[in-house]
């Protein structure tokens, strides 16, 4: 059945387990689609164009969001980052759902853009504070003190946690990514997203007649 492709955004604090919950859906739908976001800043060794970012310039991205080309912003540390969206309309078209790592704000943006009614959001939530340090440590990328600066930043992200669809607490992976999936098994089903019903079934009754 025809449908139109999603916008599901993915919120958490950092560590909650948001990337490893978006890597984990991908695997489970190999047409799902990440939204990799535009910067101004420059790249990282081993980072490249067009997979972990669209680099750009500052000018060329201030033209795009005048043009309105994307679908949310904001400045970070002196760079900028964004959303193109272009590649979400073209997913969109083919029936296929795009996946946001995006934060409060970067949700509350594309939620307000004009494919807002197409948006699925889900927030993510640790079982506990202390835990959510546990993960960030585990994780072993940051040191004490952006780690102690994630934590900081976690109390205003899960502050918003009432602005989303769905809010899942990440206890168990498995069964976290379980009620993922059937988020998306769901709304998919959505009457107003199946774009080939109405002629489904006027076939249908054709059918019955002959
Ligand atoms: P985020 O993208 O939200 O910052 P990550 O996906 O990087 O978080 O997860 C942070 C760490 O926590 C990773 O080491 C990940 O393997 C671990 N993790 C994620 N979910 C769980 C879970 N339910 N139970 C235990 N560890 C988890």
């Amino acid at each position: 059945m025809d449908r139109t492709g999603l916008l599901i955004i993915l919120s958490s604090p950092s560590g909650a387990g948001k990337s490893t919950l978006a890597r984990r859906l991908m695997d489970w739908d190999r047409r799902l689609r990440f939204s990799v976001s535009a910067t101004t800043r420059p790249p990282r060794p081993g980072e490249i164009d067009g997979q972990h970012y669209y680099f750009t310039t500052p000018d060329r991205f201030r033209r795009l969001v005048a043009e309105g080309g994307m679908l949310e912003h904001a400045e970070v540390f002196g760079n900028f980052y964004g959303s193109p969206r272009e590649p979400v309309e073209v997913a969109m078209r083919e029936g296929r759902d795009t996946l946001f790592d995006v934060d409060w704000q970067g949700g509350q943006q594309i939620r307000a853009s004009a494919l807002g009614q197409n948006v699925v959001s889900i927030f993510v939530l640790p079982p506990s504070l202390p835990e959510l340090e546990r993960r960030l440590r585990g994780r072993g990328q940051d040191s004490d003190e952006v780690i102690a600066g994630r934590m900081q930043k976690s109390r205003a992200e899960i502050s918003h946690w009432a602005e989303y669809d769905y809010v899942l607490v990440n206890e168990d992976l498995d069964a976290t990514e379980a009620q993922m999936r059937a988020i998306l098994t769901a709304e998919r089903m959505r009457r107003s997203r199946q774009t080939g019903l109405g002629s489904f079934v006027r076939t249908l009754m054709e059918e019955e007649r002959t």
